[in-house]
């Protein structure tokens, strides 16, 4: 059941991150939106709220560890549980290694890995207390398949898929009853390219989107599936893409 699920979304102002908010509060979920971007966040909660669902919305940076403990606080203090935290925060600037943009290699790190381990470090004492919680991450196809460019990218996801199954192991073992489910999705029309600046890797992958692209709704759709899920059932991984995409 989704209704009254209180669920944070790291990256929530823009793309896959604002699509889910939008259909899980529109479902009834409390949605709790965090990003930078603040401006950003008050549209979004407003339009939700406009929309007669529930949101609250605070600037996140998930590389900071007190930054998500904030707003995990924020979501107890306001809600009195946590259920789902969807970890959806990432960066994408891509090139060949060749490239050697070393400071892209090192904010790829800290946000698409540092800023997962520090969504799961903040939630995790209020899951373990609740016996029952869901962490939903966003990997990538270039998480299961290496492809020119990704090295950095794709490995930042690779981690997420082993981080995130050995949790889902882990969980089971321990009998916290904590759930994962893992995304890994193709071309899906956002804001992401914007943080590419290899200028043939930008042209390259702006022709794979205008062939390819879909709808971010369409990854809100799966998550909303997996948040759905009745507690004795966790579904594990899903690959989203545009049926075109090779
Ligand atoms: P967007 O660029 O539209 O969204 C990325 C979000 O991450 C933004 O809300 C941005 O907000 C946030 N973000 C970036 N850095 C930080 C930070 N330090 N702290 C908090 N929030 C941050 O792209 P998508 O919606 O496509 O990306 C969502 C996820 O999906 C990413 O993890 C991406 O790697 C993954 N993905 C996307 C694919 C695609 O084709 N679009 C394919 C495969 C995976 P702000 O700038 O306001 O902080």
């Amino acid at each position: 059941m989704i209704k009254d699920k209180v669920v944070i979304i790291t990256g929530a102002s823009s793309g896959i991150g604002e699509a889910t908010a939008k259909e899980l509060a529109s479902r009834g979920a409390k949605v709790i939106l965090g990003a930078r971007r603040e401006d950003k966040l008050k549209k979004i909660a407003d339009d939700i709220k406009a929309a007669g669902g529930e949101a609250i919305y605070a600037a996140l940076d998930v590389t900071r560890p007190e930054s998500n403990d904030a707003i995990v606080k924020l979501a107890k203090d306001t809600y009195g549980k946590v259920d789902v935290i969807f970890l959806n925060a990432g960066i994408m600037p891509v090139s060949n290694v060749s490239a050697l943009k070393t400071n892209e290699w090192k904010q790829m790190v800290d946000v698409n890995i540092n800023g997962v381990l520090n969504g799961v470090a903040a939630v995790m004492p209020i899951f373990t207390a609740q016996k029952s919680g869901q962490v939903i991450a966003v990997s990538s196809v270039a998480g299961i398949k290496a492809y020119p460019g990704t090295a950095v990218y794709g490995g930042t996801k690779w981690f997420v898929r082993d981080f995130m199954e050995c949790l889902r192991m882990e969980s089971a073992m321990e009998g916290t009853n904590i759930r994962t489910a893992t995304l890994y999705p193709a071309a899906i029309n956002t804001e992401l390219l914007d943080t590419i600046t290899d200028e043939g890797a930008a042209q390259g992958m702006a022709g794979l989107y205008a062939a390819f692209g879909i709808s971010p709704e369409r990854i809100a759709n799966v998550v909303s599936f997996a948040v759905d899920m009745p507690e004795d059932t966790t579904v594990n991984e899903f690959t989203v893409g545009p049926a075109k995409q090779p």
